[in-house]
């Protein structure tokens, strides 16, 4: 499989038109879906989590598996005619388990945070102690948050990282351990830029006789590529999602050992879940094939890359990044030296075409509603052909409009950068 312009999405990124069919039905949902094609094409596209869906993952889910029932799992399915289903899901759990070295693979839940609550279902009860990363540090919602099940049902203690480097304190998440004993210990982040030493939170769970979740939706495409440390071999159940660097369909994957199989998938369906949406299960599958070709990897490489160029120069233009730079796709940074707060520099860049997101910092001493900080992500930019050259103009592209740079210079070159470069070239 091979991944060329059209195969990453950038024809229908540029030049996206709706089928005869809708304009026709429903030319008023049509229009919308017109201007948010709009929308996407004239701005670059930096929120972390999104990405561009490969062509081939829009045409499986656009595909006659979009009709199917089939609850259940393959070969016990509650439905009639689920023989292609069950080949399908087969295939994707198959894959799944070869692109990351994972005894066992769910590839039904329907998002991450519905992968989370299946996981709680299948390892604790309501009332349970949880450590995890403090929502304040860049916990997830499903971590914690009281609008959330999670903080509702579960007694949630966080973690945070140290002061003075932004570093996942260890001391600390061990110390917490010892005192509160939880019945799962939780890893990942979503705004996290380093990689986190699994052994060393297994060893923590291990001497509190915990479960080791892994919250790993962000760098669940890293981590096929192999460039981020896997928590397969470490973790009891590894949260994923297949929308964000791994280009895939909106959804969450779960991957566990042999022995929490079937607690696993019983926490799915029924437990948590209907019927799977089958056309998401197959084009997972076609986003984990893609994922295991040299071209992904070529991909994140950029993608990485690109990061670590656009925190270099946005640290030049006097925004500081978290930890001083990434390991990920992910930037951390700190507007607060340029006198601005996240809300104040989001705005600011949307207004040129710089779509990235405000974001609350460890320490933070703005209010939840304004930050000190924004986060990016180079998924999308990576889909587009972009790597270290752009993205570090990029960076300088932010800086000047964060120190009182004239908006339209820098919305016109942001317009040229959105339209993707050649794939062809990228490498
Ligand atoms: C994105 C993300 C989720 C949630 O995924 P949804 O599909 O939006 O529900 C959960 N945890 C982490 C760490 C994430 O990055």
């Amino acid at each position: 499989m091979t991944l060329t312009d059209a195969a990453h999405g950038l024809e229908q990124h540029r030049h996206w038109e709706p089928a005869e069919a809708l304009r026709t039905a429903d030319p008023e949902l049509a229009d919308l879906l017109s201007a948010e094609a709009e929308r996407r094409a004239s701005g670059l596209q930096l929120l972390a989590g999104e990405n561009l869906a490969t062509e081939a993952v829009r045409a499986a889910l656009a595909g006659p598996l979009i009709d199917k029932y089939a609850e259940g799992y393959p070969g016990h399915r509650h439905h009639t005619g689920c023989a292609v289903a069950d080949a399908t899901e087969l295939l994707a759990v198959s894959r799944a388990r070869t692109l990351f070295a994972a005894e066992h693979a769910n590839v039904q839940p329907r998002s991450g945070t519905s992968a989370m609550l299946a996981t709680y279902a299948a390892l604790l009860r309501p009332g349970d102690a949880v450590l995890a990363m403090s929502l304040e540090h860049g916990g997830h919602l499903s971590c914690g948050s009281k609008a959330n099940f999670s903080g509702r049902w579960f007694d949630f203690i966080g973690y945070g990282v140290r002061e003075e480097d932004g570093l996942v304190d260890l001391d600390q998440v061990r110390e917490l351990a010892k005192a509160h004993r939880p019945k799962a210990i939780i890893a990942g982040s979503i705004s996290y830029p380093r990689h986190l030493d699994w052994a060393a939170f297994r060893e923590i769970a291990d001497e509190v006789d915990a479960y080791l979740i892994a919250t790993a939706a962000q760098t669940t495409g890293l981590v096929a590529a192999g460039a981020a440390p896997s928590p397969v071999p470490y973790a009891d159940v590894v949260v994923a999602a297949t929308h964000k660097l791994l280009r895939g369909p909106r959804g969450g994957l779960l991957l566990c050992t042999e022995e929490l199989a079937e607690r696993v998938d019983r926490a799915v369906f029924p437990f948590t879940q209907g019927g799977a949406a089958m056309n998401e299960v197959a084009a997972k599958a076609v986003a984990f094939a893609q994922a295991s070709t040299p071209e992904f990897g070529a991909y994140i490489r950029r993608a990485v890359d690109g990061a670590r160029a656009l925190a270099g120069s946005l640290a030049l233009s006097g925004v500081r990044p978290l930890t001083g730079g990434t390991d990920t796709h992910l930037v951390t940074a700190d507007v607060g030296p340029l006198g601005l707060t996240g809300a104040q520099a989001e705005r600011r860049c949307a207004a040129a075409g710089l779509l990235l997101g405000k974001c609350a910092l460890p320490f933070d001493p703005a209010p939840a509603a304004e930050t000190s900080g924004i986060r990016l992500g180079t998924g999308t930019a990576a889909a587009l052909g972009l790597g270290a050259a752009e993205l570090g103009e990029v960076g300088e592209l932010i800086g000047a409009l964060l120190s009182g740079g004239e908006q339209a210079a820098v919305a016109a070159r942001v317009r040229e950068l959105a339209g993707g470069v050649s794939q062809e070239g990228a490498r």
